[in-house]
């Protein structure tokens, strides 16, 4: 059915208004209505492809929340009616070893990503959620817990997922003292999630004007990164860095602030390699990691952790037509924190 979507044709042409075919739900699809989409930073790293592997037309969007319209004959756990919401990934083998752990982002057949993965049912590449519209198997699709205001708990389907993964998985919390880098999309719910784990938490920023933000968003300290006094201060300290930059920057700076055997986890990707003096994993004895949003189940339970707990994401609403600009705005690091789109305004 033909489907309402922004998309770009070219690295460097502006986001526009298309036309794109959704397939009919099959036994097992749910359609959602998309009502409110996030504006991720790897959105627009497609959208120019930074990373050198972007198809177009392209149609970003992986943070989408709305109502259910149709469901299956074989759909059991969603309704008409029902809030739903899908994230990056849309699709897996469900049967190799990454998928049978849970973990379906690292699918070894290759997952199938919301935007611009091989599309199976339709041939050609999926289409994210810019657009008014989504139709996914139900095991790809997450509920959303009631309490939570549909616009600001979008952005957990991607920044939210990508920050509460690797803390659990590298044990932030009581005891621990933990660095998030950036205060952006990612970097404000990694604050949020990390305090809430009760780890001692420290925001890094270049953005003196964050500073207050940091604080109320649940930073115990914040350190301007660019001022090496302050790095100093905290030198050999650390138990956990999550570094959500999108950019080039100092990872020695960084890996000195690390205990023995602590961990820096990038989920940050800046498109050009990040050197790595050897020297400062070695003395003392320290890692570099890297992280990929999370498997379904780990996204289900992060979004009930939200609910139980009272967590969304702080956000600007954009209309449909600002996206280019909130583009541009993203590359200042001006956001505050997360654009999501009012996909009524498409
Ligand atoms: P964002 O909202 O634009 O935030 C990035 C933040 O990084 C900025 O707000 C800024 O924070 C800081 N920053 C930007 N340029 C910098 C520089 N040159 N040096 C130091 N700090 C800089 O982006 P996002 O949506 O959170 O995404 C962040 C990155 O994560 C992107 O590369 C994105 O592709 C990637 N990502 C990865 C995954 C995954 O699964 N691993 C998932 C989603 C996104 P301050 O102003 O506080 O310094
Ligand atoms: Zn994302
Ligand atoms: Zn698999």
């Amino acid at each position: 059915m033909p489907t309402r979507a922004y998309a770009t044709h070219s690295a460097t042409t502006p986001l526009v208004p298309f036309s794109i075919e959704r397939r009919e739900p099959q036994a097992r699809d749910v359609e959602i209505q998309i009502q409110y989409c996030g504006v991720c930073h790897s959105d627009l790293h497609y959208a120019r492809n930074e990373w050198g592997f972007t198809s177009y037309p392209l149609v970003p969007g992986h943070e989408m929340l709305g109502r259910v319209t149709r469901v299956g004959k074989d759909v059991t756990r969603f309704a008409v009616g029902d809030l739903a919401a899908v994230g990056c990934l849309v699709d897996s083998c469900r049967t190799c070893p990454s998928c049978a752990q849970h973990l379906e982002q690292f699918c070894l057949n290759g997952p199938v990503f919301s935007y611009n993965g091989p599309d199976a049912h339709l041939g050609g590449m999926t289409f994210g959620g810019y657009s008014e519209k989504v139709v996914v198997d139900e095991a790809f699709t997450l509920r959303v817990p009631k309490n939570l205001d549909p616009a600001r708990a979008a952005p957990l389907l991607c920044a939210g997922i990508t920050t509460y993964s690797p803390l659990r998985k590298w044990g932030a919390g009581q005891g621990k003292k933990v660095g998030i880098v950036g205060l952006g999309g990612l970097g404000h719910m990694g604050v949020k999630f990390a305090h809430a784990f009760g780890a001692h938490t420290v925001l890094f920023t270049t953005s003196e004007s964050k500073i207050a933000d940091g604080r109320r968003l649940g930073a115990d300290e914040v350190v301007i990164s660019k001022d090496a006094e302050q790095m100093a201060a905290h030198a050999g300290s650390f138990d956990m860095i999550l570094d959500t930059v999108s950019a080039d920057h100092d990872l020695n700076a960084l890996l000195g602030l690390l205990k023995l055997d602590a961990t820096l986890v990038l989920v940050g990707a800046p498109p050009d390699p990040q050197p790595v003096r050897a020297l400062n994993l070695l003395l003392p004895r320290r890692q570099l990691a890297g992280s990929l949003i999370g498997g379904i189940a780990e996204t289900q339970e992060m979004l009930d952790f939200c609910g139980k707990h009272d967590v969304v994401c702080d956000i600007e609403l954009i209309r449909m037509d600002q996206i280019n600009e909130a583009y541009e705005r993203m590359l200042k690091s001006d956001v505050k924190y997360r654009f999501v789109i009012d996909i009524s305004t498409l």
